[in-house]
């Protein structure tokens, strides 16, 4: 995980950094967020498009109601597009439209075809969720990846899956931004 470089603009950079200090985020209900994501699991393991995009719907409906938003419609996709230029090769998992205020997913990667693990696959769903969530409700149309957004969206995410949150420990770069030093945030 990156953190976008920090923008000059007063206005961005205001935004900027109010998304980097707001570190918590209420957690909607563990139910039935945590029967959605476990319906999540069950749909990725049988290769089930259509049961999948069910449950992430039901997903993101629920966690909409938690915080009296619109809920972003998910469309769930097999294999990703794959993006190329002549020396490199972007691969993501999913996309928010800030126009349509929708989310794409998707259930394959796009070299080998090969099914996405549903951790990834859960985890892209709250990001993409976590982008639609600044932008409709906390007033942060740009919605950069700061280290308050990567903590809100963990906090979400572990509490859907029902797994420990661990601190992330974040490392400085020169330029101001900021990357996960898993070895230390696994240390912990
Ligand atoms: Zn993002």
């Amino acid at each position: 995980m990156y953190t976008d470089r920090i923008p000059k603009a007063a206005k961005k950079n205001e935004e900027y950094l109010r998304s980097d200090e707001m570190r918590k985020i209420k957690l909607p209900p563990a139910q039935p967020a945590r029967k959605h994501a476990l319906s999540i699991k069950q749909a990725l393991a049988d290769e089930d498009l259509k049961a999948a995009s069910l449950a992430c719907n039901a997903l993101a409906a629920d966690l909409a109601k938690a915080y009296k938003i619109k809920a972003p419609p998910i469309r769930v996709l097999s294999v990703r597009p794959r993006e190329e230029t002549e020396d490199w090769v972007v691969e993501t998992f999913g996309d928010y439209d800030p126009n349509t205020q929708r989310i794409r997913l998707w259930m394959r990667t796009a070299i080998k075809k090969k099914a996405t693990s549903y951790g990834t696959f859960l985890s892209t769903l709250i990001h993409e969720f976590c982008h639609h969530l600044d932008m409709v409700a906390l007033e942060m149309p740009h919605s950069y990846h700061t280290r308050g957004f990567f903590e809100r969206t963990a906090l979400i995410y572990h509490h859907v899956q029902n797994t420990p949150v661990r601190k992330i420990v974040w490392k400085e770069h020169k330029d101001g931004t900021f990357t996960v030093d898993w070895a230390a945030t696994m240390r912990k």
